[in-house]
């Protein structure tokens, strides 16, 4: 079954223009020009990625993210925002929510199909990773289910965060550099600075709770897992 793609955007030539080129490359698509409809189809399907306009007429794209964050079984659907602001500060926040990538318009719909494809790509390439990895006797990963115990209760992560961690897992006492992580998030789009690492990270210690003394910080170079 072909994936489906959601675009949430109030603009009908772009959701025209992305839908045209989303099918030509073998997606399903639905399009949806307020949050509010799309909240009312994600009750019956859900997107394999959404594709969330920052401004909309009903609600802050930003705010659309935050909400599917910070519900369990929507908070591993990946989401590229497109938005008309290029300031750092709207990527980091937009990253910080959640979202997989950003793409800026006036945007070219193959760029954003190759996009599209890349995140896809980049969250199921699971390969011949383990599926179960533990950290200590605190965290267990389970890399199928992408869900993350600590102590034997499941915590929520954002899907970067998760991301995140279980890059560092992968390859327990390796020192992953700043640079290294963001390339495994965003691929060879560096379209983030350095600090972003450092907020994913923040939160990640956060919501590991005991866990987090396994994540160290080697100064001036990067992060590593330490049993
Ligand atoms: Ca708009």
């Amino acid at each position: 079954m072909n994936k489906l793609i959601a675009i949430i955007e109030d603009e009908p030539d772009i959701v025209e223009l992305v839908s045209i080129n989303l099918k030509k490359a073998n997606f399903q698509v639905e399009g949806f020009e307020n949050a509010e409809s799309f909240f009312r189809f994600l009750k019956t399907r859900q997107p394999d990625l959404i594709i969330l306009d920052l401004m909309l007429p009903d609600m802050d794209g930003f705010e659309v993210c935050k909400a599917l964050k910070s519900q369990k079984r929507y908070t591993t659907i990946p989401i590229i925002m497109l938005t008309a602001k290029a300031e750092e500060t709207e990527k980091i926040l937009g990253l910080e929510l959640g979202a997989d990538d950003y793409v800026t318009k006036p945007f070219s719909p193959k760029e954003l199909v190759a996009r599209v494809k890349a995140v896809l790509r980049r969250l199921g390439t699971k390969t011949d990773e383990p599926i179960h990895i533990n950290i200590g006797e605190t965290i267990f990963i389970d890399t199928e289910k992408l869900e993350v115990m600590v102590n034997n209760k499941k915590i929520d992560l954002t899907s970067t965060e998760f991301k995140i961690l279980n890059l560092l897992a992968s390859k327990k006492g390796f020192v992953f550099s700043r640079e290294s992580i963001l390339e495994h998030l965003w691929g060879n789009e560096k379209i983030v600075i350095d600090r972003t690492v450092d907020v994913h990270i923040k939160h990640l210690r956060e919501k590991l709770g005991e866990g987090a003394r396994f994540i160290k910080n080697i100064r001036g170079m990067g992060y590593k897992i330490e049993e």
